[in-house]
């Protein structure tokens, strides 16, 4: 491949190292990609990829080799794998002391709590007896490992304990007890951040969790509070640059029935609420992420619509559903507007497949074209076209 620009090594085969290969190939920036099997999604799209483990550290010293920075799709590479690439001259970005604070929810706590950033009142736990001692109704969470709503557990009696400390033990992690949170809904920061200190913050969305999956996102977030939204970006900020944080930042917030954020969990990636951006923001997250971890000036974050609405598409329970491309022909004619996003993925129950963006400036019509499209997608709608 001829030498014009410099190489982006990404650790991690899914749907958000795909989705940069397309800002990756506009901006003629090559992507090598460590995938975790032949034919995974980023492995579909992006030709330069070698498949290996990423706890194997001569596999990631392969796939960097000749790389100006390394990049993740997720945040489980070994911290001390990142410290020992550093250490051979490269770029890890984001930095593995930044990362941490993403993959061990009890270290993210105490460093928040010292920052003086709201968070729900939280206690790493050692027996049931703790947890009793912390009160019901909690919240309890395995510090590192959990994703989607797994290895998290809501509890109401010491009883109820016993799985989620069964789990702990069994995967060798900490569990963190939480208070319950009456949230009024459930908000997402996202922020780009470039090592030279440039930051972009995108407006503040709300999100909609189904079983801790994302399943909606409306841009921004309706009916908010002007102060709060602010506060909420300057939160993000905050994290971002305390932390040293380069790339995207997601910062997963609740919004509390008596007017306040909380930080819920971080991810220091392109983020699942942050989809939108494909379509409705000047820049995308995936395209920021890239300019971030080059350290080339950010892109704007500003929105293109007084609107955007993302719906992912997630496996049904039915073994009936078609393949996806089959849902084309009747979702494209009934909305030429729509924007459909497929990750070359198998449908599987509740696993995410893809995702659709709707634009414009009437909200529940944007609703009501998404939900219609990712319905379909799934199957749910039998059929039937309306
Ligand atoms: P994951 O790492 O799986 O994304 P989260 O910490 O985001 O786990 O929790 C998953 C979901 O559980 C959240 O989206 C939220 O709906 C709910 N949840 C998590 N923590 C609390 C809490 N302290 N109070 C109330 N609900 C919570």
């Amino acid at each position: 491949m001829p030498d014009l620009a410099p190489i982006i090594a990404v650790i991690g085969g899914g749907q958000l190292a795909r989705m940069m290969a397309e800002p990756a190939a506009a901006l003629g920036i090559p992507l090598r990609l460590l995938a975790e099997a032949e034919g995974v999604s980023a492995a579909q799209v992006i030709p330069d990829h070698i498949v290996g483990d990423y706890r194997d550290l001569e596999m990631l010293r392969k796939v960097t080799d000749g790389a100006r920075v390394v990049t993740f799709d997720h945040e489980h590479v070994p911290t001390e794998y990142l410290h020992a690439l550093e250490e051979s001259g490269l770029a890890v970005r984001p930095g593995p002391d930044a990362l941490v604070h993403a993959q061990d929810k009890a270290v993210m706590r105490s460093r928040l709590a010292a920052l003086d950033v709201p968070c729900p009142r939280n206690a790493v736990v050692a027996t049931p007896e703790e947890v009793e001692a912390f009160g019901f109704p909690c919240v309890l969470k395995t510090t590192r490992g959990g994703y989607d709503g797994k290895g998290v557990w809501f509890v109401d009696s010491a009883e109820q304990c016993a799985e989620a400390f069964a789990a702990a033990e069994a995967s060798g992690v900490r569990l963190l007890a939480e208070e319950r949170v009456e949230f009024r809904r459930e908000l997402s920061a996202l922020v780009a951040r470039s090592p030279s200190g440039q930051a972009a913050a995108y407006p503040i969305v709300a999100s909609t969790q189904l079983d801790g999956i994302c399943h909606e996102v409306i841009a921004p977030a309706p009916d908010l509070d002007p102060g709060l939204a602010t506060r909420a970006q300057q939160i993000a900020l905050t994290i971002a640059k305390e932390l040293d944080v380069t790339g995207v930042l997601a910062v997963e917030l609740f919004e509390t029935v008596d007017g306040r954020v909380l930080v819920n969990e971080l991810a220091m990636r392109p983020h699942n609420t942050g989809h939108w951006t494909q379509d409705g923001a000047v820049t995308s997250q995936f395209e920021n992420h890239l300019r971030a971890v080059l350290d080339l000036p950010l892109g704007s974050p500003a929105p293109r619509s007084r609107w955007t609405v993302m719906v992912n598409i997630l496996g049904g329970p039915s073994e009936t559903v078609g393949r996806l491309f089959d849902g084309y022909p009747h979702a494209m004619a009934r909305d030429p507007r729509l924007r459909v996003h497929l990750y070359g993925k198998e449908l599987r129950p509740g696993r995410k497949v893809g995702h659709v963006n709707t634009y414009g400036d009437d909200l529940e019509d944007c609703l009501e074209r998404a939900r219609h499209a990712a319905a379909w997608f799934r199957g749910d709608l039998g059929n039937e076209s309306e």
